[in-house]
C-alpha cells in the first residue's frame, strides 16, 4: 500500500465493474495506482463511485495473478509454464487438428462483457474469420440477451433509450428487477435523489431490497410479487391501463403499428388479464395492481428501469417486449424523464453485445444472414463468412455432450462458475479436447483448460467500455500489462498462428475498423473520445455529438411495434419435496463471481454468500440466523449459512453467487428463455434444512 500523497501524475479511465460506467482518476506513483479518484467530470458519475471502483481495484496486482502462458496435454496434468509462443502454437495447432478431424462447426469463441469493445470486436473476427463459423457468444447470454432480443423487436434498437441523468427529470420511476442500491450503486443513489426531490416511486420485487423502504426514501407502491410472475404483473398493469382509459392515443396513432397496438389492446383488455385475475398468480393485491398503472400512465414523466429480475427467467424476453409496450401505450418513450432503461450488470455487457458477440448478429446488430452486411464485412476483413448462426453457450455445452464441438477459446468469462447447472458445464468442458482460458487468474473454467493465456486488468490496457446507457468511455492504460501483452494483443497473436492476419499496432486502430463497419459508431475514435470525454452512441453524420436520448422523433425501426405477452408459467414448480423458491442476486461489496472483489478488501464486508430465508419458513424448519442450512434442488445441492430476513417473502428464499465454494449454480434450474436461452437463476423449486456445520 502507497501511503496517501505520493501521487506523481494521474489518468483518467472508466471502472471495470458495473455498467454505470463511472470515471475514474487514477493517481499513480510511478506504474503503481495510489489511489482511484472519482472524477468530477464523469459524464456518468458526476465525481461519485461506490466501494467497488474507489477501493477494489487491488486484484489487479494480487498475488494469484498468472503472468506466465502455460499448457498441459490433459487436464489432470500439472501447468507447465512456457513462452507465449510455445502457448499460442499449441493453441492453434489443437484447434486446427481439431477443425480438420470434427470438421469447422467444431470450435468456438467466446468473449466477455469484462472485455473492452476492441477485444471484443476482436474474438468474434477471431472465430469468424480465422474458425470460419459463427460459433462465438458472450456472457450477456446469461444475463441481458432477452433486453437485445426483446427492445429490437419492439422499439428497433437493442439498447436503453436514456441517460441516467434523465432520471432527474422523472416524476415516476418504476423499478422492476433491479436491486439500484447493490448492483449499481452510483445510479441508485441518483434515483434515490430524485425520489427525495418527489418523484413517485413503484418497485415490482420479490423482496424489499432497499428501494422499498430505507432511511430518506419509501416507494409509493411495492409490488412483491411471486418469482417468475412478472409477465402477469406488467400485463395487469397494462390491462387496467387500456380498460380505463389511460392510454396515450396521440402517441400511438403517430408513432406506432395501428395493427399490433389494436391487437395488443385487445389482448390485454380481456379479464384474463385483469389484476383481479392475475392475484392470485402474481401475489399482488389487485387494488395496488390498480393504483400503480394508474400511477404510471397519468404520473408526468414515467421511466422504467428493470435489472436481471427481469431478463434471468423463461420469459425474459416477454417481459421486456411487456415492458416495451407500457412505455409506448403511455408515451413515454422519446423525451428526457422516460423511457425503458435496461440496467446493464456488467461494465461492458452493452458493448460486448454492440461488438457482434451473439452467433446471429455481426456489429452492429446486423443477421449474419444478411449478404449486404456479410458482404461489407467479407470486403473490409478480405474473407469469405459463413451466414449460418453459430451456437450459443448452452448449444456449445449440448453439442460437447454430444461429441461434435471440441475446442473453445474462452476469454474473460469464467462459465464454470457463473452459468447454471454446473455439472452440466462441468461435464461439457471435461468432453472437450482443448479448452483455451485467457484471464487474470486460474479460473474455475481454468480446471478444465489446456492451455492457460494470462490476461490484462483494466489498468493495463487501453480501450473502450459502453455502459448501460450507450456511453462510450476510454480506458487508459495506466501500468504495463503485468503478462506483457493487453488481450487484444493475445487474441492478435492466436489469429496470425491459426493463419489470419491481424496487424492492429493499438487498441484505437481496432477502434477505427469498428467505426468504418459499424454506422452507429462512425464518429467514434480515441481522439475524439480525448477531446470530449465520452460519447454515446448512436454517434455518426446524424448525431456527430452522440445521442442521450433514442427514439425522439421516430423510434429506430419506424413504427413502434406492440407484440402480444401471454403469460406462460415456468415450468420450475414447487412441489412437496422443493416447497420453496430460490432466487439470486448480488450484494454490494462483491462482484459477481467474485474473481475480482474476493481477492481485495472488500471480503471484509462480504467474505460468504448466505441463504436469506423468512421467519415463518426458518421457524417450521427449527432455523435460528447464524444456523448452517442446506439447500436441495432438482440439480443438486449446497450449503450455506442462513440469514434470517424480514425482507423475504413467506416461500422465497434468496442468496448470492460470488464466492464458488457455494456453489450457488450447483443448485440453479436449467430452464431458460424461450427466444435467447437466457438461464432462469430467478426461479429454482428447492428444499432448506438445517444441517451441521460442514
Ligand atoms: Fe464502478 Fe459501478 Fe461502482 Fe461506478 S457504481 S464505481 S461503475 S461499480
Amino acid at each position: 500500500v502507497v501511503e496517501k500523497g505520493q501521487a506523481d501524475h494521474s489518468i483518467i479511465t472508466t471502472c471495470a465493474y458495473c455498467g454505470v460506467g463511472c470515471s475514474f482518476k487514477a493517481e499513480m506513483k510511478g506504474s503503481e495506482v495510489v489511489r482511484m479518484v472519482p472524477d468530477k467530470n464523469g459524464q456518468a458519475n458526476h465525481g461519485h463511485s461506490c466501494v467497488k471502483g474507489r477501493f477494489a481495484f487491488g486484484y489487479a496486482t494480487h498475488p494469484d495473478r498468472i503472468t506466465s502462458p502455460m499448457i498441459r496435454k490433459s487436464i489432470h496434468d500439472p501447468w507447465q509454464k512456457v513462452s507465449w509462443e510455445e502457448a499460442i502454437n499449441y493453441a492453434a495447432s489443437e484447434f486446427k487438428r481439431i477443425q480438420a478431424k470434427y470438421g469447422k462447426d467444431s470450435v468456438g469463441g467466446l468473449t466477455s462483457s469484462r472485455c473492452t469493445n476492441e477485444e471484443a470486436y476482436l474474438v468474434q473476427k477471431l472465430v469468424r474469420a480465422a474458425f470460419g463459423n459463427n460459433n462465438v457468444d458472450t456472457c450477456a447470454r446469461v444475463c441481458h440477451s432477452p433486453t437485445g432480443y426483446g427492445l429490437k423487436q419492439t422499439l428497433g434498437e437493442s439498447a436503453g433509450t436514456q441517460t441516467f441523468d434523465s432520471v432527474m427529470k422523472s416524476d415516476v420511476i418504476m423499478v422492476i428487477g433491479a436491486n439500484p442500491t447493490d448492483g449499481h450503486p452510483v445510479f441508485g443513489s441518483l434515483m434515490k435523489k430524485r425520489v427525495r426531490q418527489g418523484a413517485r416511486l413503484i418497485v415490482v420485487d420479490p423482496r424489499d431490497i432497499d428501494m422499498v423502504r430505507s432511511p430518506h426514501i419509501e416507494a409509493d407502491y411495492h409490488l412483491k410479487l411471486k418469482p417468475g410472475t412478472n409477465v402477469a404483473v406488467v400485463n395487469a398493469l397494462a390491462h387496467v391501463i387500456v380498460r380505463e382509459g389511460l392510454v396515450d392515443e396521440a402517441f400511438v396513432n403517430a408513432r406506432c403499428e395501428a395493427e399490433s397496438f389494436s391487437k395488443w389492446k385487445d389482448f390485454v383488455a380481456q379479464e384474463r388479464n385483469s389484476p383481479e385475475a392475475m392475484e392470485s398468480v402474481t401475489g399482488v393485491p389487485a387494488q395496488t395492481l390498480r393504483e400503480a398503472a394508474r400511477l404510471y400512465a397519468t404520473g408526468g414523466n414515467a421511466a422504467i428501469y428493470y435489472g436481471l429480475g427481469v431478463t434471468e427467467h423463461s420469459q425474459g424476453s416477454t417481459t421486456v417486449i411487456a415492458i416495451a409496450n407500457l412505455a409506448m401505450a403511455t408515451g413515454n418513450v422519446g423525451r428526457e424523464g422516460v423511457g425503458v432503461n435496461p440496467l446493464r450488470g456488467q461494465n461492458n455487457v452493452q458493448g460486448s453485445c454492440d461488438m457482434g458477440s451473439f452467433p446471429h448478429e455481426l456489429p452492429g446488430y446486423r443477421h449474419v444472414s444478411d449478404s449486404t452486411v456479410r458482404a461489407q464485412f467479407e470486403a473490409a476483413w478480405n474473407t469469405r463468412l459463413d451466414p449460418e448462426p453459430g451456437l450459443r453457450i448452452p448449444n456449445m455445452f449440448a453439442a460437447a455432450l454430444e461429441g461434435s464441438f471440441k475446442g473453445l477459446y474462452c476469454e474473460g468469462e469464467d462459465i464454470a462458475q457463473s452459468d447454471p447447472d454446473t455439472q452440466h458445464v462441468f461435464a461439457a468442458l471435461e468432453a472437450m479436447e482443448c479448452v483455451v482460458v485467457q484471464d487474470l487468474f486460474l479460473n474455475e473454467t481454468a480446471k478444465f483448460a489446456h492451455v492457460f493465456l494470462p490476461g490484462a486488468s483494466f489498468l493495463e490496457k487501453s480501450g473502450t467500455f459502453t455502459n448501460a446507457e450507450r456511453r462510450i468511455s476510454p480506458v487508459r492504460r495506466v501500468m504495463p500489462p503485468l503478462a506483457g501483452y493487453e488481450d487484444w494483443q493475445v487474441t492478435q497473436m492466436l489469429a496470425n498462428a491459426l493463419g489470419y492476419p491481424m496487424n492492429y499496432s493499438h487498441a484505437s486502430e481496432i477502434l477505427d475498423e469498428i467505426a468504418s463497419l459499424v454506422p452507429t459508431f462512425s464518429k467514434v475514435s480515441f481522439k475524439r473520445l480525448d477531446e470530449v470525454g465520452s460519447l454515446q452512441w448512436p454517434c455518426n453524420e446524424e448525431a456527430p455529438n452522440g445521442t442521450p436520448t433514442m427514439h425522439v422523433d421516430h423510434f429506430v425501426r419506424g413504427k413502434g411495434r406492440f407484440m402480444l405477452t401471454e403469460y406462460v408459467p415456468t415450468e420450475e414448480r414447487t412441489s412437496s419435496k422443493f416447497p420453496l423458491i430460490l432466487t439470486t442476486g448480488r450484494i454490494l461489496s462483491q462482484y459477481n463471481v467474485g474473481a475480482q472483489t474476493r481477492r481485495t478488501a472488500n471480503t471484509a464486508w462480504h467474505s460468504e454468500d448466505r441463504l436469506e430465508i423468512h421467519p415463518h419458513d426458518a421457524e417450521n424448519r427449527g432455523i435460528k440466523d447464524g444456523d448452517w442450512v442446506g439447500i436441495k434442488s432438482r440439480q443438486g445441492e449446497t450449503v450455506l449459512r442462513a440469514v434470517v430476513s424480514e425482507r423475504m417473502q413467506p416461500g422465497v428464499v434468496y442468496t448470492t453467487f460470488h464466492f464458488p465454494e457455494s456453489g450457488a449454480n450447483v443448485i440453479t434450474t436449467d430452464n431458460s428463455d424461450w427466444a435467447t436461452n437466457c438461464p432462469e437463476y430467478k426461479v429454482t423449486a428447492v428444499q432448506v434444512t438445517k444441517v451441521n456445520a460442514p
